[in-house]
């Protein structure tokens, strides 16, 4: 049995990709060496897959910043806007990613939204009415020639032309319809030039084809596809799928001239349905066994028995099967060499990206037995199974299944509390705040490092931190910001510091995960029942409390989010697992409230991650446990207690009932990247929260003029009543400078000082 890999982590065993580019965007390093030590992660990633013996191994699976923008820009979607810079090849890339501020002009990046269900973003490629789709760029072919120059023969991975036109975003009048054959046509030369290069396979990634696909999408799908394989000579087409099954299109799909069908066993619940419908002689099924979102180790007798069951069910031999990752590994860390603290009892169980090479050939050669009972990788692998150290703990267990109806329900009304609520915190109209986090300077990160690492004490800690908080405070005061933030000095990571204070989590050191760009997440891995082991952010908010006279917002993680941005585990559901962590974060509400801070945000940044791709499961599998469960956080406040929440991106425009129903006094989400047509939809639903759609990108460096500003508020106050409208930017400011941040916080606040008509 064959194996492959969809793709492979690209920003190094050691971020190396991250450091270099931010080296380069400060101008530190030039674009050779930038480009050198690209070409250097890309040949040790080369080099640790053909050595694992890897069969399929995946180029153009790199990027510098995202692959759909490397896709955009390949088939020349660049916006005028961008073009008109006058930028040089990669700077013109980094402009689209980043925005663009300086000397040849002032433009925004990119829309970025989050890819499918995961916690990795993509930046939307842009279509107007004069793009004119056409392959101009050579990435896939010199990503291919280079891999062969290193003796090692790649299938070309890159976004397929279904799922590119399906996520770009079209402002002018024509839609995706308009370029199928433009898009075909780029596709088709790119099919000519792989044959030219004599590149054997080609993946198109085509992860939109579990979405729900009705006729006309499968027709428009069926039209491109069956033109671009007539076109494809002797390259063979691996058509690429993942995070969830084909359904009532696979019928369609299979009967297309693929050479290779890439199927998710992993995620896609009725993929073996579907298999057993028949599989097509003669192509190979890239069967997705590995679980490439997750950190787990496979349980090898599952696997092998889904492998027969998929013969069996499909009537193919197993030579007909290639051992694949459910998706591509970018979403796991690199490997567990990098862990160092953890010891074997954890670590055993546990496989990154380099240890899941060794799991897919390890399955693949046991695969080839006719009997792997006794045989050493399987023994050993199936001894894990039985059972892993300090997971249980029976109270919480408990706790859970005492939940009652009513736990779920805060009282009095909204109405009722927003009255009372206005009435207590008296601020002004368009009240301005943060959304929590301020700049993380190498001060900060060098305290808590020092501290972790035991070189100064917990006193010098704590007070190195008070005196940041106390320094924030009076800038917020200076600012004239409304309701004040502690500035989240203590947090490395929104979810990993919870999870520090929470039992039953486990901890890695270098097990960094592309979140976006240059940016990493860590996240932690739930590892058994968990519950609050001490108070988390009482003490900090407590202490920013008594530095100013102006209302405190205490600020939690959700536990929606805590769950998303952890590894989950595998062996309970993601509702139970979600009540514990809910539980343990009310406890740490009503500590909060118990201390004398009335304002409480608990984010859910990434409530919306998780939701099923297709609509049909949205309620019934996610939405009816993860909404009850962010109320059972706050249910237990009194009425002049207001609770806000923040969520990334403002894609809740289809689940806007949800949101409301989350029952938090305030909102704020990202609306600045994106257009406002959330806010039609949340006037459309009467959508009762009070809402702070961002008004400015803080994914950017740019600051936003106060004219900027002000328009933006207009633009909302159109839709919003004002009496609901808050000011504010659309996410934390922990990856900003501290000049940038100081600059765009006061705009913002003469930009809501304009609109209450104080001046300006
Ligand atoms: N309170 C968090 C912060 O400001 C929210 C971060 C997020 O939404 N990603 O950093
Ligand atoms: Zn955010």
């Amino acid at each position: 049995m064959k194996t492959a890999i969809i793709g492979y982590p690209r920003i190094g065993e050691n971020r190396e990709l991250k450091f270099a580019s931010e080296q380069f965007f400060r101008g530190e390093i030039n674009e050779a060496e930038l480009t050198k030590a690209a070409k250097e992660i890309r040949r040790k990633n080369l080099c640790i897959q053909k050595e694992a013996g890897i069969d399929f191994i995946s180029s153009n699976d790199f990027s510098f910043y995202d692959n759909v923008l490397d896709a955009a820009v390949l088939f020349n979607i660049v916006p005028e806007r961008y073009k008109k810079l006058g930028l040089g090849e990669l700077e013109t890339y980094f402009a689209m990613a980043r925005g663009y501020q300086g000397n040849k002009g002032d433009v925004k990046a990119l829309a970025m939204k989050k890819w499918f269900n995961t916690n990795y973003h993509y930046l939307v490629p842009e279509i107007d009415d004069t793009t004119e789709i056409k392959l101009v760029g050579k990435k896939p072919f010199a990503e291919y020639l280079e891999a062969k120059e290193l003796g090692v023969e790649t299938k070309v991975a890159l976004v397929g032309p279904f799922t590119l036109l399906n996520l770009a975003k079209y402002t002018g009048t024509k839609k995706k319809e308009d370029f199928t054959d433009a898009v075909i046509e780029a596709y088709t030369k790119l099919l000519g030039y792989l044959n030219e290069i004599g590149a054997g396979w080609v993946q198109f990634d085509e992860p939109y084809a579990v979405k729900d696909i009705d006729a006309a999408e499968a027709q428009f799908f069926t039209q491109i596809y069956t033109k671009l394989l007539a076109a494809k000579g002797s390259v063979k087409v691996l058509l690429q799928t993942y995070f969830g099954d084909v359904r009532d299109f696979y019928d369609k799909l299979s009967g297309l001239d693929f050479n290779g069908i890439g199927i998710d066993f992993i995620e896609g619940r009725k993929s073996l349905e579907l298999i057993a419908k028949g599989f097509p002689k003669g192509k190979l099924l890239f069967a997705g066994l590995v679980n490439g979102k997750n950190i787990w180790r496979n349980d090898y007798r599952k696997t092998l028995e889904t492998i027969g069951a998929i013969a069996a069910k499909s009537g193919i031999g197993v030579e007909q099967i290639v051992l694949n990752t459910s998706c591509s590994l970018l979403h796991v860390p690199n490997s567990l060499k990098g862990e160092k603290r953890l010891t074997e009892d954890y670590k055993k169980h546990f496989a990154f990206a380099e240890e899941k090479l060794t799991e897919l050939s390890e399955i693949a050669a046991l695969a080839g037995l006719n009997d792997c009972s006794k045989d050493a990788r399987f023994t050993t692998n199936q001894a894990l199974f039985a059972k892993r150290i300090d997971t249980v703990d029976e109270a919480v267990k408990k706790r859970v299944a005492a939940i009652q109806d009513a736990d779920y329900t805060r009282l009095p009304s909204f109405e009722e509390r927003e009255r009372i609520q206005k009435a207590k915190l008296n601020l002004p109209l368009f009240p301005t705040t943060t959304i929590g986090s301020f700049p993380q300077t190498t001060d900060v990160k060098k305290n808590r490092t020092q501290f972790k690492k035991g070189e100064i004490t917990k006193e010098q800690y704590i007070a190195f931190n008070e005196r940041k908080i106390a320094e924030c405070i009076a800038l917020q005061e200076e600012l004239g910001l409304d309701v004040i933030v502690h500035g989240e000095y203590e947090r490395n990571d929104m979810v990993e510091y919870f999870g520090e204070h929470l039992s039953g989590y486990v901890f890695t050191e270098n097990a960094w995960v592309q979140s976006y760009g240059t940016r990493c997440v860590k996240p932690p891995i739930i590892w058994g029942d968990v519950s609050r082991k001490e108070a988390i952010t009482v003490p900090w908010s407590k202490f920013a409390k008594s530095c100013t006279a102006k209302p405190v917002k205490g600020m939690l993680t959700g536990p929606v989010t805590i769950l998303n941005w952890s590894f989950p585990r595998e062996d309970i559901t993601l509702r139970d697992s979600t009540l514990q962590i809910a539980l343990a974060i009310r406890d740490e509400v009503l500590d909060l409230e118990a201390n004398g801070i009335d304002i409480i945000q608990i984010d859910e940044a990434a409530l919306r991650e998780k939701l099923p791709l297709r609509k049909s499961d949205w309620y019934s599998e996610y939405l009816d446990w993860a909404i009850p469960a962010f109320r059972l956080v706050h249910s237990g406040v009194k009425a002049e207690t207001q609770i806000h929440t923040h969520m990334c991106y403002s894609e809740f425009t289809d689940i806007i009932p949800a949101i409301d129903a989350m029952d938090a006094d305030v909102i704020t989400f990202e609306a600045s990247r994106s257009d406002l047509q959330i806010l039609d939809s949340l006037k459309e639903h009467h959508f009762k929260t009070e809402v702070g759609p961002g008004v400015y990108d803080i994914h950017s460096p740019r600051i936003p003029s106060v004219e900027e500003i002000v328009e933006a508020l207009t633009k909302m106050r159109a839709k919003i009543d004002d009496r609901k409208l808050w000011v504010n930017p659309d996410c934390g400011l922990k990856t900003r400078g501290e000049s940038e941040t100081k600059a765009s916080l006061l705009n913002l606040v003469k930009a809501a000082q304009c609109i209450r008509g104080e001046k300006g």
